[in-house]
């Protein structure tokens, strides 16, 4: 991994010697004005859109033109169970059993109906632990969750924070707060790949160290799933929740993912907001009926789901089942790492690497705070056909993303960054 060499032809051989090259012309890239291809570095946000996807939901138009209610049981995919001709797919990418996932509403939602089940403060024991730059939603779902049981939203959460001139978590500090707060947290929710530093925490350990001071502890794998092993049934974690936009390619606005570990799939005093779709199947259509709850993540579904949506996350996990995430992983680490040697090119009084150096704490994004820089300089990659992310004050975000970007796309954007701050 460390034998990386400058110069467009290594770019050019990687990419001819790449046992996934061919995914690339599976999706739809971004031109600009010009009609040239994009370097298209934002999949960490929205990921693009397969080619199957529109015929995957032609399908279901189609269907339901043609059979209207019927559908529900006589479409090419019935609509009764679509979901769950994805969740095997979908527990693959996370790393879980089929019993433990599902697909269901939006990531804030689910986080919600998470917290329903696995926020239950008593007098003692009702605190939040989050990481002190967590995702806006996520901590605002949470302010809203402290404030619905009537406690302080302020002093009801407890921040794990970088240590003063530092941007990365240290597992050191989380063991400080739970040996002085852990009796009085009831519950630990932090993102599994932090959406700013890209730093992919240890989930199995974080979770070990909950349980022993009593805390449930959950997983917002918005930047985790599609893009790391997030091995989440071996984290032990109680509960995690994902959206299906970003490296799970599905489109905006998609469905997202909810897991809950098996050890809970059975339990019937979880307390937890149900509706039809919670309920037993083979009796879902009888109504009238007492509730019976279904076991496993399906359990906490409450309506029958948008095919439409369905149909783009099915277009998208097909090729994610086709390819699985072990060949995934291991091109994103050398794709990724290459983009690291190349930014180290550019010398540390330039650019500084926030993401950490080492491959197993990160998926494919890095995050580069660029000196001196201002969002003029967002705007000079964009001009140039690449399509990036800023973050204020000073920091890109780029995600080389392993099924379809090239190490040519991240050859020419390290070139391109480099003439702009040449002449700047
Ligand atoms: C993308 C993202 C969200 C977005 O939430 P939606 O409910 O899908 O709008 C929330 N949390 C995290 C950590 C994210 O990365």
């Amino acid at each position: 991994m460390s034998n990386y060499k400058l110069g467009l032809d290594y770019a050019l051989r990687q990419d001819q010697n790449d046992e996934l090259k061919s995914y690339r012309n599976l999706f739809h890239i971004p031109k600009d004005t010009k009609g040239q291809t994009c370097i298209y570095m934002t999949g960490n946000s929205l990921g693009l859109q397969p080619k199957q996807t529109k015929s995957y939901i032609n399908q279901e138009l189609e269907d339901w033109a043609n059979l209207g209610v019927k559908g529900h049981t006589e479409a090419t995919n019935p609509w009764l169970t679509y979901h769950e001709t994805l969740t095997e797919s979908m527990a693959k990418i996370v790393g879980a059993k089929p019993l433990e996932v599902v697909i269901m509403n939006t990531l804030t939602a689910n986080l919600h109906f998470m917290m329903v089940s696995f926020y239950r403060p008593t007098k003692t024991r009702h605190k939040i632990l989050i990481e002190s730059d967590a995702f806006p939603s996520d901590k605002y779902a949470i302010e809203s969750q402290l404030r619905h049981h009537c406690q302080d939203y302020k002093s009801g959460v407890i921040q794990w924070k970088p240590r003063e001139n530092e941007e990365l978590l240290r597992y050191d500090d989380l063991e400080k707060i739970l040996e002085v707060h852990g009796d009085d947290i009831a519950l630990i929710m932090v993102g599994a790949v932090n959406y700013y530093t890209g730093q992919f925490l240890d989930l199995k350990r974080i979770t070990k160290l909950g349980h022993k001071h009593g805390c449930t502890v959950g997983f917002d794998c918005a930047h985790g799933a599609g893009n790391v092993a997030l091995e989440l049934h071996d984290s032990g974690a109680d509960f995690a929740v994902w959206c299906t936009y970003k490296y799970l390619n599905s489109g905006p606005g998609s469905l997202a993912g909810c897991f809950v570990h098996e050890r809970h799939a059975y339990r019937n005093d979880l307390n937890r907001f149900t509706g039809w779709w919670s309920h037993n199947k083979q009796t879902r259509f009888n109504m009238r009926q007492e509730f019976e709850q279904l076991p496993g993540a399906e359990g906490w579904q409450l309506s029958n789901p948008p095919i439409l949506s369905m149909a783009a996350i099915k277009a998208s996990l097909d090729i994610f089942n086709e390819v699985g995430m072990e060949k995934l992983t291991k091109k994103s680490k050398k794709l990724t790492g290459y983009f690291q040697f190349l930014l180290q090119q550019l010398g540390e009084d330039t650019i500084r690497i926030i993401t950490p150096n080492n491959h197993k704490e990160r998926g494919c994004q890095l995050s580069i705070q660029v000196k001196d820089a201002d969002k003029s300089l967002y705007g000079k990659l964009t001009h140039v056909g690449v399509i990036s992310d800023w973050r204020e004050p000073d920091v890109i975000r780029c995600a080389p993303v392993p099924l379809y970007n090239t190490f040519e796309d991240v050859y020419r954007l390290v070139d391109k960054l480099k003439s702009i701050l040449l002449n700047a």
